[in-house]
C-alpha cells in the first residue's frame, strides 16, 4: 500500500513563480492536453501536467528538483492548447528561474543578479571591477584623455597580464559558487529520481550523448508554435561558443607567445570566426527579442530574468564589434569606452552565469544526463 504523505504548500513559492511569469497557472484544471501536444514529453513519465499540479499546489522541493522541467525548450506548443490559458510553457520557465535562485550560492548574488530592483548594484559591481583593473595599470585618465596615438587596447587601457589575472580570477570565483549549486541540483535530482541500475547507460555515455545532443538542437525542431527558437537559440548557442573557444586561443596566445597579439589582420581565422561568432550572437539575440517583442503568446511571457540575460549577450556582441571597428579606424576618442563597456558587459555574462537564465546551459546539461541515466529522455 501507498504510504500517505502529506506536504504543506509552500505559499510564498507559489508567488514567486506567479511574479516571474507564471501568473495564470492556477488556471489549470488537469486535462492533461499539454502533455499529449508537447512533442518533447517522455511517453514513461510525461510533463508538464504534473508540474503545474505541484505548482498549484507549492511543491518547491519537488519542483526545483525536477529534471523534466529543464527537457521543456519553452516553445510553448502546450501553452497555445490549453484550453484553460494556464500557459504551462511559461509555467516551467518561471520554475527553472526559481530552481537556479534555490541552488547557486552566494544567495545575495542571486537576488542582486534576478531583482530588478538591484540592476544598478548589478552593473556597478562589474565597473566599480574594472576601474580598479584600470588602477592597477595606472590608466584610468585613458578614458578621460584617450591618447592620441594608435588605438592600442594593451598598450593604453588594460595590460593582457591584468585582464588575464584579474577577470580570471574573478570568472573562477564566481563560477566556483556556480559549480557548489550545480552539484546540490544534481544529488537533489538523483534523490528525486533516484537513477535504476539496469537502465543506466553510465555517466560518461550520458554525458557524451548529452553534449551531441546540444550541439545538434535537435529538440528545437519539433516545436511548432515557436519555431523561430530553433533560430534564435542556434544564433545564441554557437555565437557564444565561438567567441568563448576565440578567447580562450587568444589567452593562451598571449601567455605563450605574446608577440602574436593584436591581430592586425581581418583575414587571419582567429578575426573570422571571432566576427562570425558576434554575427551569430547578435543575430540570435535580435531574432529572440523580435519574437517576444512581436508574438508574446508564442515566445513566452518575458521577466526580468529573460530581458537581463538576452539585453548582456546582445551588448558583449554589439560592444565587441564596435570595440574592433574603433581599433581598425584608429576612433580613439570613443575607441576605449567601447572597450570599458565590452569589459563591463562581459563581466556581466560570464562572472553571472550561475546567478542568471545563462545558468540554464549548465543546469539543462545536467538534466538531459539524469534523464538519459534514468531512461526517461525522449527520442
Ligand atoms: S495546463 Fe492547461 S492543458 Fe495542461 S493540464 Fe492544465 S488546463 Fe490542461
Ligand atoms: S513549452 Fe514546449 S517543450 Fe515545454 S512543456 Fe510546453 S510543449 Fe513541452
Amino acid at each position: 500500500m501507498t504510504a500517505l504523505r502529506l506536504t504543506e504548500p509552500d505559499l510564498d513559492f507559489i508567488k514567486e513563480l506567479q511574479k516571474t511569469g507564471g501568473e495564470s497557472l492556477k488556471k489549470c484544471f488537469q486535462c492533461a492536453t499539454c502533455s499529449v501536444v508537447c512533442q518533447l514529453s517522455p511517453d514513461n513519465n510525461p510533463f508538464p501536467r504534473k508540474e503545474m499540479i505541484w505548482a498549484q499546489w507549492g511543491q518547491k522541493e519537488r519542483l526545483v528538483s525536477d529534471h523534466h522541467v529543464w527537457l521543456c525548450h519553452q516553445c510553448n506548443d502546450c501553452s497555445t492548447n490549453c484550453p484553460r490559458g494556464a500557459r504551462p510553457g511559461d509555467v516551467l520557465a518561471a520554475v527553472r528561474a526559481q530552481s537556479i535562485r534555490h541552488y547557486s550560492i552566494p544567495g545575495f548574488m542571486t537576488k542582486i543578479v534576478q531583482d530588478p530592483k538591484l540592476i544598478l548594484v548589478a552593473l556597478a559591481i562589474p565597473v566599480l571591477y574594472v576601474l580598479a583593473m584600470l588602477g592597477v595599470d595606472g590608466h584610468l585618465s585613458t578614458l578621460i584623455h584617450p591618447p592620441k596615438a594608435e588605438v592600442e587596447y594593451g598598450s593604453y587601457f588594460l595590460s593582457h597580464l591584468t585582464l588575464n589575472i584579474m577577470f580570471t580570477s574573478a570568472f573562477v570565483i564566481f563560477l566556483l559558487g556556480g559549480l557548489v549549486g550545480l552539484t546540490r541540483f544534481i544529488n537533489d535530482m538523483k534523490k528525486t529520481d533516484p537513477i535504476p541500475g539496469d537502465k543506466d547507460p553510465g555517466f560518461i555515455k550520458a554525458v557524451i550523448a548529452a553534449f551531441f545532443e546540444l550541439l545538434a538542437h535537435r529538440k528545437f525542431k519539433k516545436c511548432t508554435a515557436g519555431s523561430n527558437r530553433y533560430f534564435s537559440h542556434f544564433g545564441l548557442f554557437y555565437g557564444f561558443a565561438l567567441l568563448f573557444i576565440v578567447t580562450s586561443i587568444v589567452v593562451l596566445l598571449i601567455l605563450v607567445a605574446p608577440d602574436t597579439y593584436p591581430i592586425n589582420s581581418l583575414s587571419n581565422p582567429l578575426k573570422l570566426a571571432g566576427n562570425l561568432g558576434a554575427i551569430l550572437l547578435i543575430g540570435g539575440g535580435l531574432i529572440a527579442i523580435y519574437d517576444r517583442l512581436t508574438t508574446p503568446d508564442l515566445a513566452g511571457q518575458s521577466s526580468y530574468f529573460d530581458w537581463f540575460f538576452l539585453l548582456v549577450i546582445l551588448t558583449v556582441g554589439i560592444t565587441g564589434l564596435l570595440t574592433e571597428i574603433a581599433r581598425f579606424t584608429n576612433a580613439s576618442s570613443w575607441a576605449y569606452w567601447m572597450y570599458f563597456f565590452h569589459i563591463v558587459f562581459v563581466f556581466c555574462l560570464l562572472c553571472y552565469l550561475p546567478y542568471s537564465k545563462f545558468g540554464h546551459l549548465l543546469y539543462r546539461f545536467f538534466a538531459i544526463v539524469h534523464s538519459k541515466r534514468v531512461g526517461g529522455y525522449p527520442e
